[in-house]
């Protein structure tokens, strides 16, 4: 096959991932995927090539081989082509369907958009998944991190992600507070002199395919609920509409499949049939708390863009922190797995951060990819290796029975759990 790329390599030892059915997300996954990686900025040069290091070594102890596409944005972006996103990355990414990468660095200045954000956006990944679960051995702040097991689909490409904001004291801000106070009567509603503004939009299209992702992911999951989570109480046209258009597309497209929690307890009593999944709400300062302190009753939880950041973040805490907190974005038939953290310049380059979240972000693509034999390898050997106590500083400093070792001696580690559980 021929491939129109200018300046990085398609390994010519791999296939091509097709797509099936994009709407119905089904792919076609050869034994030999092409998966474009980018190692990421900061310590994404530690745990990038470790991570795919122990991916390698879970496919192939399962019959799979990846064919690594090394792509490059950020740094690496700069540093080989002189552009933060190069074209290739980007198309990399959306030809081949199924890709993962490390933390990338938001330069401070003007003029900088996240490349992150702007990845997400440009190939529509509207969903972020996070899966927050306790790993036997992380040290945790709360007394049964064990509770946890949550997923949190976020959606990516709305609320503060669209970005529309004006800056005070521009020419534009003022138009902007012209029309509403002028022409949308909120005439007493602004403060006068230098105001900031934002619109936050939250559409019908783009709130109900997140939720049919999280009712799709629970019905696969045999989870008991789908939690949608707003502030529907003062925001009622967007946050509440979101929770409205979530009841609307479980009623409409789900049929028996799921039951509201209200019908539960009007017709049933609270007694859950075991085939359905049940449709709650929460208003987003109460599920902060609810994640805490009801941690076991939220299985799957459907968000904004901006709460599920908060949310997640709280839940990730509960499980050990950044070090070990995985993610990854998905769209109509493509994934991009990432980790939770961030590029932490302070430890770059030191062979010293948790490559757990990259790993297990690399688990959740090993699952896009249908290989749930490796990725539950992954899953057990990361496991074993953090029981063993050999572990990287972040959970070594919280336990007293642990040794500290360093992110590629770690990963030596898990790929030996990864041959003996084989
Ligand atoms: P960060 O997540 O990079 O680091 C915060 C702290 O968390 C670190 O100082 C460290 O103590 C801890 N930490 C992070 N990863 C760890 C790991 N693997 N093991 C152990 N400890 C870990 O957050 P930040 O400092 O706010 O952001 C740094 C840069 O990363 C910024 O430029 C930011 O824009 C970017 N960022 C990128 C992504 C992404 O690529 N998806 C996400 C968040 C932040």
């Amino acid at each position: 096959m021929d491939y129109e790329y200018d300046r990085v390599e398609v390994p010519t030892d791999g296939t091509p991932v097709e797509v099936i059915d994009e709407e119905a997300d089904e792919l076609d996954v050869p034994e030999d995927p092409i998966v474009p990686i980018i190692h990421g900025d900061g310590v994404g040069t530690d745990v990038g090539p470790t991570a795919q290091r122990v991916l390698d070594a879970a496919a192939e102890a399962t019959g799979h081989e990846v064919a690594w596409m090394r792509v490059f944005a950020g740094e690496s972006g700069r540093e080989q082509y002189d552009e933060n996103l190069p074209d290739d990355t980007v198309n990399a990414i959306d030809e081949f369907h199924v890709a993962i990468k490390g933390p990338l660095t938001t330069p401070v200045g003007a003029g900088y958009r996240s490349l992150n954000v702007a990845l997400r956006q440009t190939l529509d990944f509207y969903a972020n998944v996070r899966p927050t679960f306790h790993l036997d051995g992380v040290p945790s702040p709360v007394s049964e991190p064990g509770q946890m097991d949550l997923v949190t689909f976020r959606e990516n490409t709305e609320d503060v992600y669209a970005g529309i904001e004006w800056e005070a004291g521009t020419d534009e801000v003022e138009q902007v507070r012209e029309f509403v106070e002028d022409e949308m009567g909120f005439d007493e509603t602004i403060h006068d002199g230098p105001v900031g503004i934002g619109v936050k939009p939250i559409s019908e299209y783009g709130s109900k395919r997140l939720i049919r992702r999280a009712i799709d992911y629970a019905l696969e999951h045999d989870r008991d609920s789908v939690t949608l989570v707003h502030k529907g109480n003062i925001m009622k046209f967007t946050e509440g509409a979101f929770a409205d258009w979530g009841y609307e597309v479980a009623k409409e497209e789900y049929g028996d499949e799921v039951i509201t929690e209200d019908t539960l307890w009007e017709e049933r009593d609270g007694e859950q049939p075991d085939d359905a999944v049940v449709i709650d709400d929460r208003i987003a300062d109460n599920m902060l708390q609810q994640v805490l302190t009801r941690t076991d009753q939220y299985d799957v939880m459907a968000t904004m863009n901006l709460n599920g950041d908060y949310i997640s973040d709280a839940c990730g805490a509960q499980i050990g922190g950044l070090g070990v907190a995985p993610g990854a974005n998905f769209g109509d038939a493509r994934c991009l797995a990432e980790p939770v953290h961030g590029s932490a310049p302070k430890y770059a380059g030191q062979d010293k951060v948790n490559p757990t979240a990259m790993i297990l972000s690399g688990r959740i693509m090993l699952e896009y990819l249908g290989w749930t034999d490796a990725a539950d390898l992954v899953r057990d050997a990361v496991e074993a290796q953090i029981v063993s106590g050999e572990v990287t500083y972040d959970i070594e400093r919280n336990r007293e029975d642990a040794t500290r070792i360093g992110t590629s001696e770690f990963a030596d580690g898990v790929v030996d759990h990864i041959e003996d559980l084989a």
